[in-house]
């Protein structure tokens, strides 16, 4: 299947391609980017058409070029009534931020493209429902120090940036992400984490996240990875991060470099749909990848975006090829105002019963219910042990036929 945005060819590569890619594209430049069909046709945006490309792959020009008001979108995009509603209502936290790039993958004339609707505002956003919460997961209650969470034993996750490339309207920490504050975590706030997690000999893995902790300039994040690596119990860091998917020209050679001096390091990156895994984000997977990084996936079940069985089969395998191995599904949290993305938890349980036996186990994500109140990552799926009794297990397979395991 060949996978076409309006204006942005990211169709299939072909086999080889990508190998030969992957060994040059560290010292690609924009020109070759363009030649080897990454960057795509960028210019067929009117909006764009004049941007050289030197200034399109410069990441710190797409976030300043970023389109956060209803003037600036109704010139790549013909608007709803509906999001036109809530572009006007969509100020202060969790404001409009779109990247140019995002805007390539966006259909001008469908309201319903998957793409777009993670990006634009809609008025839905402002009608809050009866079992909706600021903090569904009660991450502020589990904060013992600012920036840190603290929930399970052995890992913490360190909040190290309240911006992000793109602001997604399904965001589960819509409470503490946006423009208007400040944004690296401070050197105080970063003392006392460190001097949390120093004081805690438990704690083995650290997840960087935010907001995204590569809006940081190569310097900060390096502070903050510096510090915690040299926290002796800690065996690991993790970032989770959605900018290879909305901003891909983050991914630098010097931001490689920098990544590199600190092995063993995890990233965690956030995909919902199978048409973000563009030529442009592969090359940047492309990089991560032959530097050793090992890359895994979380998705958010979406209402109308990935919630068909089909969708999220071709999600995860397009992440395998790029050397992404899926790691979990959410259930969409029952934060404020994203009702409208929300679906009833026996769609991701469908899911993984279409997955299962049917594909790759590698292509098999964990589907998990983060429990309101913080009760944590709760696995839910369907249920192949039918019963059990006396050593004697009664299972059924994939296809539904029933087997008996005697111990
Ligand atoms: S990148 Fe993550 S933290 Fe930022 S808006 Fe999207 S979901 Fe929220």
């Amino acid at each position: 299947m060949i996978l076409q945005g309006k204006y942005f060819n990211i169709g299939k590569i072909k086999e080889g391609q990508l190998a030969s890619q992957a060994q040059t594209l560290e010292h690609a430049s924009p020109q070759t980017l363009v030649r080897r069909g990454c960057i795509g046709d960028y210019r067929k945006v009117a909006l764009w058409k004049d941007v050289p490309e030197e200034q399109w792959e410069d990441w710190h020009w797409q976030i300043d070029n970023r389109i956060h008001s209803l003037e600036a979108i109704s010139k790549v995009l013909i608007l709803t009534p509906e999001e036109e509603e809530g572009i006007k209502k969509s100020n202060g936290r969790l404001s409009m931020a779109i990247t140019p790039y995002w805007t390539t993958l966006m259909d001008p004339d469908d309201p319903e493209c998957p793409i777009r609707r993670q990006a634009v505002p809609l008025k839905q956003e402002f009608q809050f429902g009866a079992n909706e919460f600021v903090d569904p997961c009660a991450e502020d209650r589990d904060s013992p120090a600012s920036g840190l969470v603290h929930r399970y034993p052995d890992r913490v996750l360190l909040l190290s940036t309240e911006k992000c490339a793109m602001y997604c309207r399904h965001c589960t920490r819509r409470r503490l992400v946006g423009e208007k504050v400040s944004h690296a975590m401070n050197a105080k706030a970063l003392d006392a984490a460190a001097d949390y997690i120093r004081s805690n000999k438990k704690i083995r893995d650290v997840l960087i996240s935010g907001g995204d902790p590569l809006m940081l300039e190569d310097s900060e994040l390096e502070e903050i990875i510096r510090k915690i690596k040299s926290i002796p119990h800690v065996e690991f860091v993790r970032l989770g991060t959605r900018v290879p998917v909305t901003l891909p020209h983050r991914i630098t050679e010097s931001l490689i470099a920098m990544l590199k001096k600190y092995s063993p390091l995890w990233i965690s990156i956030h995909f919902n749909h199978p048409r973000e895994v563009s030529r442009r984000c592969k090359a940047a997977l492309d990089m991560l990848a032959d530097a050793g990084i090992p890359l895994g996936s979380q998705t958010v079940l979406l209402k109308g975006i990935n919630d068909k069985p089909y969708i999220m089969r071709k999600l995860m395998h397009e992440l395998l090829k790029v050397r992404v191995r899926p790691y979990y599904i959410y259930q969409c949290d029952p934060v404020k105002g994203t009702a409208h993305f929300r679906t009833p938890v026996a769609v991701g349980i469908n899911i993984i019963e279409k997955l299962r036996g049917f594909t790759s186990g590698y292509a098999v994500p964990t589907y998990v219910v983060d429990a309101p109140g913080g009760g944590g990552k709760i696995p839910v799926g369907p249920s192949y042990l039918i019963s059990q009794d006396k050593g004697k297990h009664v299972l059924r397979n994939y296809k539904g036929k029933i087997y008996t395991y005697v111990e």
